[in-house]
This record gives structure tokens, sequence and C-alpha cells, in this order.
């Protein structure tokens, strides 16, 4: 299987995920591959179906893109399976960008604080309550397993704008391949 970056409009992003009810080998491999693929896009997390993986899986390596406010803390590296937010707090704005949104950048109302629940890739529960930036990249991933893009965040007709353009942008780097 080819599991290239997944963009949008791709039908794969608008689906929910499906629950992972077998901690075994084949888990492990998808993490692997999720790690393997997110390193190579440089991007500080990735969520399964984004890689065409359709299960509710991601990771995370804050180490890639230490937050201004946290550059002295070590980051973070995880591997969720099945996470679920069970309680958030506060909002901020966000500027955020997407590796199945190419050249989109856009800022965006989140919430300060989150506690999630999830599982380790052996099936162990595992719990994080959070802010800062690790809390923003678990909504954002969160949210992909759910079938929910960042520019869902956006007003409609900043989100139209928005997505006109991305539009007409990845329309003509098509034509120039
Ligand atoms: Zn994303």
């Amino acid at each position: 299987m080819d599991y290239k970056i997944r963009t949008w409009p791709d039908k794969i992003l608008k689906q929910k995920t499906k629950e992972i009810t077998y901690f075994d080998d084949k888990l492990k491999t998808y993490t692997d591959i999720m790690f393997q693929k997110m390193y190579q896009e440089e991007g500080v997390g990735l969520a399964a179906n984004q890689i065409g993986i359709p299960y509710q899986i991601l990771v995370i390596d804050t180490n890639i893109r230490k937050y201004e406010s946290q550059e002295d803390e070590d980051g973070v590296k995880l591997a969720l399976v099945n996470p679920k937010i069970v309680h958030k707090e506060g909002e901020i704005e966000s500027t955020e960008g997407c590796l199945s949104f190419p050249g989109v950048q856009i800022t965006i109302p989140r919430a300060e604080r989150v506690k999630v629940i999830a599982k380790d890739i052996e099936g162990k529960d595992i719990e994080i309550d959070t802010d800062g930036f690790l809390a923003i990249v678990l909504q954002h991933e969160i949210d992909h397993l759910n079938g929910i893009p960042f520019i869902n965040y956006l007003p409609p007709v900043k989100k139209r704008m928005v997505l006109n353009k991305y539009l007409k942008n990845i329309k003509q780097s098509t034509k120039a391949k």
C-alpha cells in the first residue's frame, strides 16, 4: 500500500475513523509508518487517515517544532490509540498549518487546555491533561480522526475564501507537473 499524504478534498479526510479493537503487530506497524511519514514531512503530528489508514491512531512529536514559550522544555513523543477529548477549558487563538492542506495557514480558536483519554499501542490506558502547544496539536489531530478539517473553525465567508484559493493553487500545481 502506498502511504502518501492525503490532501483535501480526499474523502478519507472527511470520514470518522474506526476504533482499534486489537492491539497487535499490525497496529505497531501502522504506528511505525506514521512516525516515519511524519518525520519525512516535518510535521509535529499525524492522524492515520492522513496517510490512508482508516483507524483512530495519531502520532505526535513536539520536539520537531518547539513552541516559543517552551523552548527549554523537552518535547513530547506520543502514539495514541482511540483518543478522546473528555474536557476542554479556556480559549486561545492558534495559528496552524496542516500536511493535508499544503500552503494553508490560518488562525482559529482552540481550547487552551484539554484532557484526553486514549490507549497506548499495547492497549494500556493513557490520560493527558495539558495546555500550550501539545493541547493544540492534540485537538488538531483528534479532529482529523473525526473527519473534521481545521478550516471548519473559520467563519463561513472566510472558509470559502481560503478553500477557493487552496483549490486554485492545487489545480495549478497539478497542471504544472
Ligand atoms: Zn492536519
